[in-house]
């Protein structure tokens, strides 16, 4: 009976504990716009699940736990992109690398982009599907974990650019549009070594109504 009222109190002092943190600023995990098996078969459900049930809700916890008593602990997350380093700059950097990602695909995607997008595609690259080979090859060729990034720059200019690990094209003063994940964990249950396979897929599900407003 002791223990039973011992317990209760230290479980309500570790309540008010939590209350009094409540003005941090805390990242929450974003919600996918889609079922978690509706981009399949490009995108499996079990590699959803763990992509953003997992690596991506583990990233969020750790920049969570990170940022707590640093001058990050209030600023939001582009600026801490682009002025921390270490653990806090990759969780963060995931964190928005991922969120980016997340919200670009849609089930009933693919086909080209249009409007002002699709002609700076056509001044950049010759064509839309000159741009694809240039992305994909960009993004095969990536040494180890990163991302290929299309990006625009404050002129509206596109880039492709690739960036290791938990880069982003904000640390180059540039807008990111439309980003692949080239990191083993977004394909290798569905599609093992062939990278180069997984990112020829990923066209079918960009959602680019969704990328279009980026640009
Ligand atoms: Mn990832």
């Amino acid at each position: 009976m002791f223990t039973l009222v011992l317990n209760l109190i230290l479980s309500i002092t570790s309540v008010q504990e939590i209350n009094k943190n409540e003005n941090v600023m805390k990242f929450e995990l974003v919600k996918l716009p889609y079922a978690v098996d509706s981009l399949e078969p490009v995108i499996s459900r079990q590699t959803i699940e763990f992509h953003h049930g997992k690596h991506l809700q583990t990233y969020v916890n750790n920049l969570n736990n990170l940022i707590q008593g640093t001058k990050f602990e209030n600023v939001d997350l582009e600026t801490i992109v682009r002025e921390a380093d270490g653990a806090i700059f990759n969780n963060a950097g995931q964190i928005l690398n991922h969120n980016l990602y997340f919200t670009q695909f849609t089930p009933n995607g693919g086909g080209k982009p249009s409007g002002s997008l699709a002609t700076a595609i056509d001044a950049a690259y010759g064509s839309f599907e000159n741009f694809r080979k240039e992305f994909e090859t960009a993004g095969t060729g990536l040494f180890g974990s990163g991302w290929v990034w299309l990006a625009k720059d404050k002129d509206g200019k596109l880039s492709i650019t690739k960036e290791v690990n938990a880069g982003n094209p904000v640390t180059k003063g540039l807008k990111p549009l439309l980003g692949f994940d080239v990191w083993e964990h977004a394909y290798y249950l569905d599609y093992q070594n062939r990278r180069g396979d997984h990112l020829k897929e990923l066209w079918k599900i960009v959602d680019w109504k969704a990328v279009e407003a980026r640009y």
